[in-house]
C-alpha cells in the first residue's frame, strides 16, 4: 500500500486507490493555503477510494469537512471522479478548465442512444470491421448498455483561466493549459521557492496526465459528437509538452507513479517517442493507404493486437487517427480521394 508523502512547503500527496486498474493508484495532492487545504485533483468514485482519501488528510492533519477548493486537472474520472463527494462532504467548491467543463456537461446529458450511435459511426468511418461493430449495434438496438462512467461527474462550480494565478490565499499558483490528453487538460504551477531549494528555474509543477515519469499518456481524439471542427490533439500536446520544458520546473508532482526532477529530460524522451511513432507510421503508409483501423492493426502496442481486448482498441484507433492527423497537418500523409471508410497514404 502506498502511503502519503510529505513533499514540504505545505504540499503532500495522498495515494488514492483506482479499482481495477493497472494505473494502482491516482496521487491527490494536498496544497495548504490560508482559507483551508486546496485538492488537486480528487481519485475514482469509489467508497473505498474515498475512504483513502478521507485516511490520507487524517494524515496530512485535516479533514474531508475542512477542505476549501478543489482544482481539477482534467476531467477524466481517476481525476475528476470523487469531486462530487468531496464537494458534499465540505461545501468545497470545484475548479476546471473550460475545455474539460464542456465534456462533463456532455457527458452528462447526452443521451446513451446519440451517444452510441457518434461511436458506431465514427469506428465503421474508420473502417473497423463489422464484427467489432456489432456488439455496439446490439446495444443501440435493445437500448441497453453499459453505463458511461462519467454520467454522474460533477459540474464545476469555477473556471481554471489559463495563465492566471489561481485564487488562492497565501499561495503562489499558476494555472498552464496543456491541452492534449483531454482538450482542457491543465498543470498547475506553484511559484514558489522549492523547500528543499532544488535546482532548475524554480516551483513545483502538478503535472496531472500530462507529464508522467514512466507513462506515455493516451493521445486520441477529442471525441465531440458536436464539433465537426477537425481537431489536432497529438499536436497540441506536443506543443504543451514544450510549453512545460520551457517553465523549467524544480520539480514535477505527477497525477500517477511518482514526482521527479527533470522536467526537460522526460519532455525530450516524450518528444522522441512520438518523432519514432510518426516516422514509422508514415513508413506503413507509404507501401501502401491504410484506413486508421489498419494503422491501429499495424502498430506497435504493448501487446499484440489479438490480446487488446475490445475497449482498448477503440482507444487505440484513436490513438491511432490522432497521429495520422498530425501527419496530414505535416502535410506528410494526405487521405486518398473517393475512398470510405477513407484511407490514408504518405505523400
Ligand atoms: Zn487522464
Ligand atoms: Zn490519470
Amino acid at each position: 500500500m502506498r502511503r502519503v508523502t510529505d513533499h514540504g512547503g505545505g504540499v503532500w500527496s495522498v495515494p488514492v486507490p483506482i479499482p481495477d486498474n493497472p494505473l494502482g493508484h491516482t496521487l491527490v495532492h494536498v496544497l495548504e493555503t490560508d482559507h483551508g487545504p486546496v485538492l488537486i485533483d480528487t481519485g475514482w468514485d469509489d467508497p473505498a477510494s474515498f475512504d483513502a482519501l478521507a485516511d490520507g488528510l487524517a494524515v496530512c492533519g485535516t479533514s474531508m469537512p475542512e477542505i476549501h477548493g478543489v482544482l481539477i486537472t482534467h476531467h477524466h474520472p481517476d481525476h475528476h471522479g470523487l469531486s462530487g463527494r468531496v464537494r458534499e462532504a465540505s461545501g468545497a467548491w470545484i475548479a476546471m478548465h473550460p475545455a474539460d467543463t464542456a465534456v462533463v456537461r456532455r457527458t452528462r446529458t447526452a443521451p446513451q442512444a446519440a451517444w452510441l450511435d457518434y461511436l458506431i459511426g465514427k469506428l465503421s468511418d474508420a473502417g473497423a470491421p463489422e464484427d467489432h461493430l456489432a456488439p455496439l449495434r446490439a446495444a443501440r438496438a435493445s437500448g441497453r448498455g453499459r453505463a458511461l462512467p462519467g454520467l454522474r461527474a460533477a459540474l464545476p462550480d469555477r473556471e481554471i483561466v489559463p495563465g492566471e494565478l489561481v485564487d488562492l490565499a497565501g499561495r503562489r499558483l499558476r494555472a498552464i493549459w496543456t491541452p492534449g490528453h483531454t482538450p482542457g487538460h491543465v498543470c498547475l504551477h506553484l511559484e514558489e521557492e522549492h523547500p528543499a531549494q532544488h535546482p532548475g528555474r524554480g516551483g513545483r509543477l502538478f503535472s496531472g496526465d500530462h507529464l508522467l515519469p514512466e507513462i506515455t499518456p493516451h493521445i486520441g481524439l477529442y471525441e465531440d459528437p458536436d464539433d465537426a471542427a477537425v481537431t489536432d490533439p497529438l499536436g497540441d500536446y506536443l506543443d504543451s509538452l514544450e510549453r512545460i520544458a520551457r517553465l523549467a520546473p524544480a520539480e514535477v508532482l505527477p497525477a500517477h507513479q511518482y514526482a521527479f526532477a527533470d522536467a526537460a529530460g522526460r519532455v525530450g524522451e516524450l518528444l522522441s517517442h512520438h518523432a519514432a511513432r510518426l516516422a514509422s507510421l508514415r513508413e506503413l503508409i507509404a507501401a501502401h493507404p491504410l484506413t486508421p483501423w489498419q494503422v491501429a492493426e499495424a502498430m506497435e502496442w504493448n501487446r499484440p493486437w489479438e490480446h487488446i481486448p475490445y475497449g482498448s482498441r477503440n482507444i487505440a484507433v484513436s490513438e491511432a487517427e490522432a497521429h495520422l492527423r498530425r501527419l496530414v497537418k505535416l502535410g506528410l500523409a494526405e487521405p486518398v480521394a473517393g475512398t470510405r471508410p477513407v484511407a490514408y497514404a504518405a505523400v
